[in-house]
């Protein structure tokens, strides 16, 4: 099993202690007053398909080649970002401070409220629709959210949806692949567990 550092979340910062920092310039201001209340939970693979290269950070941080895959070709133009992602090793990789706005979402709403990069917090996990996620990022998924609801007041009581959720007819990650069962089991407190 890989070794990860132990998860925390520096005041005032909107960074994580114990996850790799890799800044994104592709973000911005939150709108006034508005602050994060809802976690939405992606999947993303570059090329498609293909886990462990560098390529995501690559996107997220306009550093991707578009000569390196017919499909960054179609992508190397677009400004996106996410605030996580965590990778099928369990790595945590931070591109955006908590309170900034990432631009993860694009055209999307929750319970008709309108541009969710407004008011949430993206969570990239580097998979497929298909492809089962691995248990690394199950249980580095579920104390990245344990930690987000304890350490930022707006997130207390997140809900926890899929980019599909937001964005239906558009987006299908993080798809059938993911287990929601698996991660509400995991988010209950239980006998033993550490709330
Ligand atoms: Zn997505």
């Amino acid at each position: 099993m890989t070794r990860h550092g132990r998860l925390g979340l520096e005041p005032g910062n909107g960074l994580l202690r114990g996850v790799r920092q890799m800044p994104s310039p592709n973000c911005d201001d939150r709108p006034a007053g508005v602050a994060p209340e809802l976690i939405v939970i992606h999947g993303i693979s570059l090329p498609p398909g293909q886990f462990g290269g560098p390529h995501i950070d690559h996107l997220f941080t306009n550093a991707l080649d578009p000569a390196g895959h017919d499909y960054f070709q179609e992508i190397a133009g677009l400004r996106v970002s996410s605030h996580l992602l965590i990778r099928r090793t369990g790595e945590v990789v931070q591109y955006v401070p908590l309170h900034r706005r990432a631009w993860h979402a694009g055209k999307s709403s929750y319970r008709g409220r309108h541009q969710c990069n407004d008011f949430s917090v993206g969570i990239e996990l580097e998979g497929t629709d298909v492809h089962p996620y691995t248990s690394a990022q199950y249980r580095r998924l579920a104390a990245v959210i344990r930690l987000l609801r304890r350490g930022v007041p707006s997130l207390a009581v997140a809900p926890v949806v899929g980019h599909s959720d937001v964005a239906p007819g558009r987006k299908t990650d993080p798809g059938p692949a993911f287990d929601w069962a698996r991660l509400h089991q995991l988010l209950e407190p239980g006998p033993g567990r550490r709330r």
